[in-house]
């Protein structure tokens, strides 16, 4: 762990394993931090935040962008650390460094750009002036299918701004959170500013983090069961709060659009990062005019995804994250062929060699998805594409927006008044439009409904760690 700029043990002296989910194998362990230790952290964060929120928005850039620099410079190192502690092929690993660092450098240039304003008052002799000033101690959970990038995406805003920080990353992921570390430290962050905990059971840290009252904001990535818990306990406490939370998004083709293409889009976005990802497609809505091209395209891209050790050249697919995650897709798809689903592709786990020793799900296509199926509404998280074909145009954006979630969703089509209504009819926060990549540090990424509160990346991003300061002067 890393408090008050030293590299520490837990207090309690424990340490917990961090295993391949390829493989098995162990590949390293840190250490079991408990509530005294997010205490400590907390005391660090606190002692650091007042000297840290007046250094200048240039020095604050400064360190930002050396840290872009740095972690370009150690990009494949992180990557392969990151394919053997997390799992995704290494291309992928590789793109979300690269998104990672993208977070730096974006927040390093916007840290020079927190304005104030001067305003107008009712009265002749008065006059207004607002300032944009840092939030305070920032306490920040991070998950574990995006070990890196989630990390910058809520560090890069919180330090640009001029916030100090505590992190508690994944249990599974905290190797990555480590490298992350490293890369802000050696960019010259001082001492209390960034302060990294890592526990095996995160509970502890998170009622700590959730009711110290050091600590000003919230900000957590992850389930919506977790999120609603720990955003209800900060609310308590009238802490500010960030949520990122699941997803359940719709992918809809409609009758005019290119299914080949959609099929093409559809294949290679479910299957990133093995479908653990919140803006995942979950429900493949096809017009039944496009349905047998689509779904000839889809077995055929489906059939193709190699699963196997993200290391391995040509993998499509690396493992899940753990048993449970495994046996949770499997339920579902087991739940769906009851009652009626029919499986063109995969639709098993994959256990006998080379895949025995780790968590792997085969890509697996499904067809003729129904409303009664746990599918439809449950978050899968796993490398399963679940298609519904249709018939009303009318009801399509209805059916898409039958869901608790509202993070992203995607429409494919090549009328412009087709995808204009649907971005305005669609409730969620993120739309594709022929589009499988909406994402990038300068957009405000976010959901809805269940998927949470506030936004991530460009100028509202770093809106989440400022806190608006009123001076009203009188001229009399
Ligand atoms: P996922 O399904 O992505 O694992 P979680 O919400 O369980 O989602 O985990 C996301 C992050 O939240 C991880 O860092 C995890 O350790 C943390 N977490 C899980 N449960 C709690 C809790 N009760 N208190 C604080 N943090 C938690």
């Amino acid at each position: 762990m890393y408090i008050a700029g030293e590299w520490v043990g837990a207090i309690g002296g424990t340490t917990f394993d961090v295993t391949n989910p390829a493989t098995g194998e162990v590949i390293g362990s840190v250490p079991d931090g408990g509530s005294a230790d997010a205490e400590a952290a907390i005391g660090a964060a606190s002692e650091a935040q007042e000297a840290w929120g007046a250094t200048t928005a240039a020095t604050r850039a400064d360190i930002l962008y050396r840290a872009w620099q740095l972690m370009n410079e150690r990009h494949d190192d992180i990557a392969h650390l990151m394919t053997t502690e997390q799992g995704k092929p290494l291309k992928a690993a590789r793109a979300e460094v690269t998104y990672a660092s993208d977070f730096l450098r974006f927040f390093a240039e916007e840290a020079t750009r927190v304005m104030g304003q001067w305003m107008p008052s009712k009265r002749s002799d008065q006059r207004f002036l607002s300032m944009r000033v840092p939030v305070g101690v920032v306490a920040a959970i991070t998950p574990w299918n995006y070990p890196v990038s989630m990390l910058t995406r809520k560090m890069g805003p919180a330090l640009a701004a001029g916030c100090a920080v505590v992190l508690k990353p994944a249990e599974a992921t905290p190797l990555c959170a480590r490298a992350v570390f490293e890369v802000l430290i050696d960019a010259g962050v001082p001492a209390g500013v960034v302060n990294l905990v890592t526990a095996a059971d995160p509970r502890p840290i998170g009622e700590v983090f959730t009711s110290d009252p050091r600590v000003k904001k919230l900000t957590f990535t992850g389930s919506t069961a977790v999120g609603r818990q720990l955003a209800g306990a900060a609310g308590a406490h009238l802490k500010r709060v960030s949520v990122e939370l699941g997803g359940h998004a719709p992918f809809i083709v409609f009758p005019d659009a290119d299914p080949i293409q959609a099929a093409k889009g559809a294949a290679a976005l479910k299957f990133l990062n093995a479908g653990q990802a919140c803006i995942s497609p979950n429900r493949l809505y096809v017009h039944e005019s496009q349905a047998e091209a689509f779904i000839t395209t889809m077995i055929e891209r489906v059939g193709r995804v190699k699963a196997g050790n993200g290391l391995d050249e040509g993998v499509g697919v690396g493992p899940l994250v753990d048993e449970a995650a495994v046996a949770k897709v499997e339920h579902q798809v087991d739940d769906a062929v009851s009652k009626g689903a029919a499986v063109p592709v995969g639709g098993h786990r994959l256990s006998e060699a080379p895949f025995d020793r780790g968590h792997f799900f085969a890509p697996t296509l499904l067809t003729g998805i129904t409303d009664d199926m746990l599918i439809r509404r449950e978050e899968t998280f796993g490398p399963v594409a679940p298609v519904l074909v249709y018939d009303d145009v009318d009801t399509v954006i209805d059916q898409a927006n039958d869901t608790n979630y509202g993070l992203a969703a995607y429409v494919y089509t090549r009328s412009l008044s087709t995808a204009i209504n649907a971005i305005e009819a669609l409730d969620f926060g993120i739309i594709g439009v022929n589009d499988v990549n909406p994402t990038s540090a300068s957009a405000p990424f976010g959901g809805v409904n269940d998927s949470g509160l506030g936004r991530e990346g460009s100028a509202e991003g770093l809106g989440e760690y400022l806190e608006t300061k009123l001076a009203g002067i009188s001229l009399r």
